[in-house]
């Protein structure tokens, strides 16, 4: 037998907080082997398949030798300037494809890597919270320290900038913020990226702007880029992915796209690490990239008809939350007499309904639950149904 030192695992990993999605995922597990037919509403995973003009781009590309080799680091030409192109015609926001635009194998995998190209161990990272797990994560393995920014109602979940520390923010590097925002489902407006854009260039941040739920919208009303305010490619770059939009979260494809210094310093470190997004899903990820509008009108109105279902639903019930205005999540409050997790391991053991206990995105998360409609209308009113006679 080896030691037991063999299998230690390194302070950074042991580091990392408790997944408490792990114990949720059990739960589910043994509610479905005793039988419980599970709604479950907690995976943030489009249920609708990629839109059928885009697999067949996928099938076309495949047969093509020229891309069964590596592809090149940055990503195609072709594929760098279709994603140009997008942001200019979704956001009138000009980039430069050469320099101004990288391939990601999903925004997962940028965010997660990109703290390490300039982060010095000790620097300070902003990172909202409850949010996506990857920013405190990866700014944990880079050596840094996450300086948590609260999200809370009374702000519209938005960051506040003047509660944070002058001696913070002097030693802060960079900034993540997330809009349309997961888990919150709120989306910001000009002045706030303003304030960013105020606050970053006066003590040298570097932001990231998560805009992952950019076009999943409600209502017509289009979110904004971070790309489109004035002086946002001076002090950052924005992350941006075809999972959720084109419903391709298996595909892994994303990209980062703004200020050339940090694409190219995201640029450096993935070319140590990984080969690129292979050159049959960047051709395919060209052709989704010009999806006509009509494709994702639809998948929008599915995604609004069931946030309709279950916003009246939920709120007829007393449940408190907002009407989400993007994204494909609900943040509702929890009801008296319930804390996060005990809210969902109640709903889950008495209808058999499975939501997100808030608080595994972040402590100022307790109190909350994330629905996500990733189930039909049907079965999102069958949830409905089954919450309102366990309340
Ligand atoms: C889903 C999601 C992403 C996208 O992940 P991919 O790696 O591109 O699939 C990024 N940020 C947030 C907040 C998300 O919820």
């Amino acid at each position: 037998m080896k030691p037991k030192v063999f299998v230690e695992m390194a302070s950074r990993v042991k580091n990392l907080p408790p997944y408490l999605f792990a114990s949720i995922d059990k739960m589910k597990q043994e509610a479905r082997a005793r039988g419980v037919d599970v709604i479950d509403m907690s995976i943030g995973d489009p249920d609708l398949p990629t839109p059928s003009h885009i697999v067949e781009a996928m099938k076309r590309a495949v047969e093509k030798p020229e891309h069964h080799r590596y592809p090149s680091y940055e990503g195609m030409l072709s594929f760098r300037q279709a994603v140009a192109d997008w942001y200019r015609r979704r956001f009138g926001a000009s980039l430069d494809p050469k320099t101004e635009v990288l391939s990601l194998i999903g925004s997962k995998e940028g965010i997660g890597h990109l703290p390490l190209a300039f982060v010095e161990p000790g620097d300070t990272v902003l990172v909202p919270s409850p949010g996506y797990p990857v920013y405190p994560v990866s700014v944990l393995f880079a050596g840094g320290e996450s300086y948590l920014m609260p999200l809370r109602q009374e702000n519209d979940f938005l960051p506040d900038f003047s509660s944070i520390p002058q001696s913070t923010l002097l030693n802060t590097r960079m900034m993540f913020i997330n809009y349309p925002n997961n888990p919150t489902s709120v989306t910001a407006p000009r002045k706030f990226y303003e304030d960013v854009i105020n606050i970053a260039d006066k003590y040298n941040i570097i932001v990231c702007h998560d805009a992952a739920y950019s076009e999943i919208y409600f209502d017509d009303e289009k979110p904004l880029s971070f790309m489109e305010i004035d002086g946002a490619k001076d002090v950052g770059i924005e992350f941006h992915s075809l999972s959720k939009t084109y419903n391709m979260t298996g595909w892994r494809i994303g990209f980062a796209v703004g200020n050339a210094g940090v694409v190219a310093g995201l640029g450096k470190i993935k070319t140590n690490l990984d080969s690129g997004v292979f050159q049959a899903i960047q051709e395919a990820s060209i052709v989704a990239l010009n999806t006509d509008e009509r494709v994702l009108s639809g998948i929008r109105n599915t995604y609004q008809e069931r946030r309709d279902i279950l916003y009246r639903g939920l709120r007829d019930i007393g449940i408190e939350l907002e009407k989400p205005k993007a994204s494909f999540y609900l943040w509702a409050k929890v009801p008296k007499g319930f804390d996060s997790s005990r809210f969902v391991i109640h709903l889950l053991e008495k209808s058999g309904v499975l939501a997100t206990p808030g608080n595994g995105f972040g402590a100022p998360g307790e109190g909350y639950v994330r629905f996500a409609l990733t189930v039909t209308s049907e079965r999102t009113r069958e949830a409905v149904g089954r919450i309102k006679k366990v309340l």
